[in-house]
């Protein structure tokens, strides 16, 4: 049991049906261990740095407590994984349910037999590709570059270079809302660009990546490269959530933004990137509103000049 609260946390015993902290029936007497925070500010955790509340954010001890947690709450309770938060717009309203964030204990890459790295589902991608290439492990180089979570890249497919997580992912271990947890072969993950058919709700604990045999020195040259390339391409540095729309078949999106006249233009508080046409930046104030607001109107005008309909890559969640 956690017997530190912060301002807005919620000791889980006191959640008893009735009392206005209340979100389910059983949950109220589960022996959590890790965090359990009523009305969680989710903007500090998210890259955009805006968007409403998670109406419980959950960071669990370990798998147990997680599992547990799961478990004891009424069917049908949302449950939404967060990473690092790169790739998502929350919404001004805050997100329904419980969000889990993986903490600590979900954060270790270990290196096993045949170039297997064993990656916690909150481990980020810059720790899995340093420690690739200290093992000599090669192939995992494009997720030095990518700034999230084994879990978030997981669920997205994430990719970069001509690689993606599809084409190193063995299996994964993953948590359902109901708190079973089951391994999960890559076959069975649907991957397509961007994409995975992981159900909504599932979190990804854990994932075993396999790579080839390489020379560490050449491993971390290529790693050097790709830092280097992204700091020069792309508005690191800024409130953004990454690519907004995925590349249709053929075509790259950020051409398709700049030829509809779009580098950018301005809603309210965001902005379509100078830098890079495909990003969206919150330039200070903007509520996820205009974020959200400022990509329709992108599509809208990229539809209107070049008729190809832009599809988003960044999640878009929560209430309006
Ligand atoms: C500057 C910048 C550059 C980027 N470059 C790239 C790039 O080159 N290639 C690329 O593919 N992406 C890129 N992205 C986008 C982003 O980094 C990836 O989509 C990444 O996979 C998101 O990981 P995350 O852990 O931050 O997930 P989040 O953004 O927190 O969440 C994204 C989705 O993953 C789900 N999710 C998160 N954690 C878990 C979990 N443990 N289990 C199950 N589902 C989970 C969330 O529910 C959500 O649906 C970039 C983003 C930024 C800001």
């Amino acid at each position: 049991m956690n017997w530190l609260m912060q301002p807005g946390e919620v000791p889980v015993g006191s959640n008893a049906p009735g009392s206005e902290d209340y979100i389910g029936h059983s949950a109220v007497s589960a022996p959590v261990r890790g965090k359990l925070t009523k009305d969680a500010p989710l903007d500090k955790l998210v890259w955009f740095k805006s968007g409403g509340p998670a109406d419980y954010l959950f960071e669990p001890a370990d798998l147990d407590d997680l599992t547990t947690f799961l478990a004891m709450q009424p069917e049908g309770t949302p449950v939404m994984p967060i990473g690092l938060g790169s790739n998502l717009i929350i919404r001004d309203g805050g997100v329904p349910g419980v969000v889990v964030r993986l903490g600590k204990a979900f954060s270790s890459v270990e290196v096993r037999r045949d170039n297997i790295l064993e990656c916690g589902g909150g481990a980020p991608g810059i720790l899995v590709a340093s420690t690739a290439r200290d093992a000599g492990i090669a192939g995992l180089e494009f997720l030095r570059g990518i700034p999230g979570t084994v879990g978030g890249f997981v669920c997205m497919n994430g990719g970069a270079y001509g690689r993606e997580v599809a084409d190193i992912l063995v299996d994964c271990d993953v948590v359902f809302p109901n708190g079973d947890c089951v391994c999960i072969p890559a076959s069975d993950l649907g991957y397509t660009y961007r994409h995975s058919n992981l159900p909504e709700g599932a979190i990804v604990v854990s994932a075993r990546f396999q790579g080839d045999p390489g020379d560490p020195a050449v491993i971390g040259a290529e790693m050097e490269r790709i830092a280097a390339e992204r700091e020069a391409s792309q508005p690191l540095r800024t409130r953004t959530g990454g690519s907004t729309f995925k590349n249709p078949e053929g075509k790259k999106a950020w051409q398709l933004v700049d030829e509809a006249g779009c580098r950018g233009l301005t809603m309210g508080g965001a902005q379509v990137s100078e830098k890079h046409a495909n990003f969206l930046i919150n330039t200070g104030d903007a509520t996820s509103s205009d974020i959200e607001g400022l990509g329709e109107e992108v599509r809208r005008r990229v539809s209107e000049k070049t008729g190809v309909a832009l599809e988003w890559e960044i999640k878009r969640v929560g209430r309006p």
